[in-house]
């Protein structure tokens, strides 16, 4: 088993997607497969529901299963080995739904790797605002 001490958060920098979407656009830059391990969804999985507003609410908060978590990630230059990369559909707004998955994933994580910190991608990379959260304020309401 993987040693993971880092649960890694993304955003997608999209207002719609899912997990496939996001795939085909790692494979577009080469990448074998999606390169994060979970990805959680907003009501826009699609192009289309949000370009005809159409939101899907049966998929707020829906967690997808991108590359398998024994599977080294490659969402975190210097910082995949030892980490579990996690992406939240959406550009700097996510809603509650999210947000609730986020939580108990998390603990699903912690409870295989007790030692695993949540951290943003900003904090492991200076030129990323990525997840555009603050980190500090996430921890605080992930800890609440
Ligand atoms: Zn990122």
């Amino acid at each position: 088993m993987r040693n993971i001490d880092l649960i890694t958060l993304h955003c997608s920098d999209s207002s719609y997607g899912n997990a496939a979407l996001i795939e085909s656009w790692h494979k577009a830059r080469g990448f074998r497969m999606i390169g994060y391990h979970y990805v959680i969804l907003n009501s826009y999985p699609t192009e289309r529901s949000y370009s005809e507003k159409r939101p899907e609410f049966q998929f707020d908060g829906y967690v997808e299963t991108g590359r398998p978590s024994q599977m080294i990630g490659a969402h975190a230059r210097g910082y995949n080995r030892n980490s579990i990369g996690v992406c939240l559909i959406g550009r700097s707004q996510f809603t509650g739904l999210q947000f609730g998955s986020l939580k108990r994933l998390i603990a699903e994580i912690q409870r295989q790797h007790p030692q695993a910190c949540i951290i943003g991608h900003y904090e492991l990379d200076n030129n990323k605002t990525c997840p555009n959260i603050d980190m500090d304020w996430l921890r605080g309401i992930l800890n609440s």
